[in-house]
């Protein structure tokens, strides 16, 4: 029998299986809502570029068109501009990556090296182990490619070893292939934590005597706020990573320029990968960037952005010490632009969410960070991109929302008042 596809989608059945795996993240679809002026966003990541010496840049785009701009505007190489992954290797020094610039890999942001990690690694149901909570751009990749993602609990310092072990034996015992360990180490999107030298050496261990490759994600490791930088874990190892890098955070994020350091018989997949899916990374933007590195002061714009998401986060950390209810807890971040809250038993940070933008603040829901339904209670306020004043504000306008969501509970119980209540859905522009 013909399949009908429904009047709003005409070719529902056409799509391919693992199309079903694609829905909109509830990060997207709060952006319409949160980008309204009067509500203080605490959700979306974006890095404050405002910050970056615009005029400075201008000036160095507008001499890079007029002395390359033969080169620069036209196709490049898969792998990316040679001078810009020599650059590179610069930036990685600080966390301890000595490298050779035929093993960096550009790519149009580190979520495209996400994308194409998996795309040579990872059949239908390959499983791959992940933080709990993870980035909701990876886990939006690894389901596009139908792997079965399998969450693995942290502590203060992040992917629990124990955890690990566990998930690794359960995958193995049902007889489940184990592709990839994907870990944010440094300032994790979404918990703001950080694993110590320690605890990398462990995980790292585990995924070596495991053989199972550890895909490294650090967009936010030049970002600690004292300076210090954690080392890489792929410092310790060169066969058994994939290290993947971003100018997003330090530069600008609209750039679009990421990288992988990848073993070398890896590294030619990746470069394959990359050339199948756009040829080439933006040559116009590789250059932009290359031109910044050697022009412009960058590492000092690095320390610059450092003091500035301090700041913003040390408003954060008072606002939420002086306003947020007993039995409300957040991680303390020492870098990034995250710190993750657990509400008090029994709310839920999703339900919770139409009357918190009422209020005129918006966060994202813990539940947007996990494949599996898990973090109803929890919820991820990024502090990047408001002033520390406004910051202070949504922190206030939030506490509001959460005394008054336990004050509803105490009244009424978990039920809440007939006819709302705080089980009820997102409404229709927040789902
Ligand atoms: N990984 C993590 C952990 C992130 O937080 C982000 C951006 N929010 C990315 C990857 C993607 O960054 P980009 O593609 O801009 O380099």
């Amino acid at each position: 029998m013909a399949q009908v596809g429904s009047r709003l989608d005409p070719w529902v059945h056409s799509y391919a299986a693992r199309t079903g795996g694609m829905t909109a993240s509830e990060i997207r679809a709060l952006f319409a809502v949160a980008a309204r002026p009067e509500v203080v966003s605490l959700a979306g990541g974006m890095p404050y570029v405002n910050a970056l010496p615009l005029d400075a840049i201008a000036d160095t785009v507008a001499r890079l068109i007029r002395e390359q701009g033969a080169s620069a505007l036209q196709y490049g190489s898969g792998q990316g501009l040679p001078q810009l992954r020599e650059q590179i290797l610069d930036v990685m020094a600080p966390v301890g990556i000595h490298a050779h610039a035929d093993d960096v890999v550009v790519t149009m942001g580190s979520q495209q090296a996400i994308d194409l990690v998996v795309r040579i690694f990872c059949d239908p149901g390959d499983v791959v182990l992940v933080e709990a909570p993870s980035y909701v751009g990876a886990l939006g990749v690894f389901r596009s490619y139908q792997c079965d993602v399998r969450h693995v609990a942290m502590d203060e310092q992040g992917l629990d070893p124990n955890a690990l072990r566990t998930a690794i034996a359960d995958a193995r015992g049902a007889g489940k292939p184990i592709k990839l360990i994907y870990t944010i180490p440094s300032f994790h999107n979404p918990a703001g934590i950080t694993q110590g030298p320690a605890r990398r050496r462990e995980l790292l261990e585990i995924a070596q005597s495991a053989g199972i490759l550890l895909l490294e994600d650090d967009p936010y490791g030049l970002l600690g706020f004292d300076g210090t930088v954690p080392q890489a874990i792929r410092s310790e190892d060169a066969d058994g990573v994939v290290y993947l890098g971003s100018f997003s955070k330090t530069i600008a994020s609209g750039l679009r320029v990421g990288w992988a350091v990848a073993p070398h018989a890896v590294r030619e997949k990746l470069v394959l990968a990359a050339e199948a899916s756009v040829l080439c990374p933006s040559h116009f933007s590789q250059y932009a960037v290359s031109a910044y590195l050697s022009e412009q002061p960058w590492m000092e714009q690095v320390a610059a952005f450092r003091e500035l998401y301090r700041e913003r986060r040390d408003a954060l950390l008072a606002g939420m010490e002086s306003a947020f209810p007993k039995g409300t807890h957040w991680t303390v971040p020492q870098g990034g632009f995250y710190s993750w809250v657990t509400l008090p038993e029994p709310l839920d940070a999703t339900a919770m969410l139409p009357r918190a933008v009422s209020a005129l603040v918006a966060y994202v829901p813990g539940t947007g960070f996990y494949v599996d339904g898990q973090g109803r209670r929890s919820m991820r306020l990024s502090y990047c991109f408001p002033d520390p004043e406004r910051i202070q504000e949504g922190v206030r306008r939030l506490a509001s929302v959460i005394s008054a969501e336990l004050d509803t509970l105490a009244t009424f119980g978990p039920a809440g008042p007939a006819g709302s209540g705080s089980t009820s859905s997102p409404s229709p522009d927040l789902a």
